[in-house]
């Protein structure tokens, strides 16, 4: 057993020291790809061990790798460099609500849904909602900034955070922000961190800000026979004076695998989905719904289905939220991407993806948050098949060559980890990412902190075929 890990005994209790393969195992990968095992776990409860774990690891320059509930689609959590995997599931989840002031302050290893639900109690929401929000943590979501349907109107993760407390590599404990709405005290540390993939410090609090709930939703389904109309029906809503709260979007081959694997009554001969929600008082939704179902006529919809219950309505956002289980059933392997682009280049993208789906043979199913232009282009493939996977490689590095040609991004929430890292030149040129690694290094000088994400290291590909 090394020396430094004896060491950290001295301030985790031992039963928090996981040191067993079996356990570095199950501690070795995360929802994305690769595997690497770490040397040691820990499980901290209280930011004076995660303090003394950081002090010990910097001076003994050992990787600190944090961790949620491990559902990074990008290999954020990943012990690259083995290490130390710093274990935040097992603080004690406590959700501190404030009503009056609309704010709340909660532990990292909270799960987002269960901040929304504390907050309906009391009539306010908790907006950001990725579809993970029920398995992971808001550390995580804090961590990648995540995000989800209500984004569209509501925004990420960022857009709700007021303050943070962090320990930083070096294993000093410091407040950002605060808990008011408007704070211009300086430099904005918050938004710095937020969003950081655990490379700056590690969170352990988070005041964030609720809203009040909206009083009623309105679902709205429209069905169009080309991919194209339907982007273009979104873009035409988003200008015309309407913010849905959500605007999704489901492609036929989504469309087919949702009803092959639990039938929700959709549309099949349909080239495209949308999926909208609105928010606000009833009046007002009665006659936003008016002016969607004309435009979308205008537009050339095929289907306009309004539920005409609250069960009609959630079936269909069940069935949105059973894309990525249904789209798993067709190969083994997923290879799911959410590289966004500006909303009026949907349709552009989508033809893109058309030409790299013929040009690789690939199966390539499309779906997500098309309001705010964040798709997820899945590569349905199966890992075993080595020439199979070389082929998801190129067609990986085209797809983010197109969403950047089209002046889009890498990620829209997923993040970089280790998976997008060797594309980060293409989009911020030689001096934006070195500007981003001095920050790096000013934080973290002996480079302990999740070593080896965001930022690519020497010769890094994408690499997911395995000879
Ligand atoms: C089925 C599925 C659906 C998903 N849907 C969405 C979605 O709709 N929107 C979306 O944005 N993402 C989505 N994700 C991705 C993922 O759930 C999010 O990135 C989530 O925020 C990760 O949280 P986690 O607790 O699992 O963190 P982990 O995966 O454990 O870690 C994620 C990153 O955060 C860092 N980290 C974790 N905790 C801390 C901390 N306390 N301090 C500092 N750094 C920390 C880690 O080092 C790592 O870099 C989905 C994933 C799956 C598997």
């Amino acid at each position: 057993m090394e020396k430094w890990i004896e060491e950290l005994k001295g301030f985790v209790p031992e039963s928090r020291v996981l040191t067993s393969v079996a356990d570095r195992h199950s501690y070795s990968f995360d929802a994305s790809f690769g595997e690497h095992l770490p040397d040691v776990v820990v499980q901290v409860k209280e930011k004076q061990e995660v303090s003394d774990v950081l002090k010990l690891a910097n001076r003994c320059k050992i990787p600190v790798h944090p961790r949620g509930s491990g559902t990074c689609l990008s290999g954020g959590p990943l012990p690259v460099h083995g290490g130390i995997v710093l274990d935040m599931s097992q603080w004690p989840a406590s959700i501190d609500l404030r009503p009056r002031d609309l704010t709340v302050t909660v532990a990292p290893s909270v799960l987002t849904a269960n901040i929304n639900k504390a907050a309906e109690e009391h009539g306010l929401m908790y907006a950001p909602d990725p579809s993970s929000a029920h398995v992971a943590t808001i550390g995580g979501n804090l961590a990648e900034n995540s995000g989800g349907p209500r984004g569209l109107k509501y925004g990420v993760t960022k857009d709700h955070v007021l303050g943070l407390e962090v320990v930083t590599p070096e294993g000093e404990i410091i407040q950002t922000g605060g808990q008011t709405i408007k704070n211009v005290t300086g430099i904005d540390l918050t938004k710095l961190i937020v969003g950081s993939e655990g490379t700056l410090a590690v969170i352990v609090g988070a005041t964030l800000k609720l809203m009040p709930k909206p009083p009623a939703v309105q679902t709205i389904m429209v069905a169009f026979d080309e991919v194209r109309k339907a982007g273009e029906a979104i873009s035409q809503t988003l200008t015309s004076g309407i913010l849905p709260a959500k605007m999704e979007f489901m492609d036929q081959a989504c469309i087919t695998a949702v009803e092959n694997f639990q039938p929700a009554g959709l549309p099949v001969d349909a080239a495209a989905v949308i999926i909208i929600e609105l928010d606000g008082h009833p009046e007002t939704l009665g006659v936003e719904r008016g002016l969607i179902e004309e435009i979308m006529q205008d537009m050339g919809a095929e289907e306009i289905l309004i539920p005409k219950s609250e069960e009609e309505a959630a079936k269909l956002w069940h069935a949105r939220k059973q894309v990525s289980p249904a789209i798993a059933k067709i190969k083994p392997t997923k290879v799911s991407e959410d590289a966004t682009v500006p909303r009026s280049k949907i349709p552009d993208f989508m033809d893109r993806l058309q030409l790299l789906k013929e040009k690789y043979d690939l199966e390539i199913v499309a779906f997500g948050h098309a309001g705010d232009g964040n798709l997820h282009p899945n590569i349905l493939c199966d890992k075993r098949d080595v020439e199979e996977m070389k082929r998801v490689e190129m067609a990986v590095e085209e797809m983010f060559q197109a969403a950047l040609d089209l002046g889009g991004t890498l990620s829209g929430e997923h993040g970089i980890g280790t998976m997008k890292a060797p594309f980060m030149e293409l989009e911020l040129g030689e001096v934006g990412l070195d500007m981003m690694k001095r920050i790096k290094d000013s934080w973290d000088p002996n480079g302990i902190l999740n070593p080896g994400k965001v930022f690519p290291e020497k010769g890094q590909k994408l690499v997911l075929h395995h000879e």
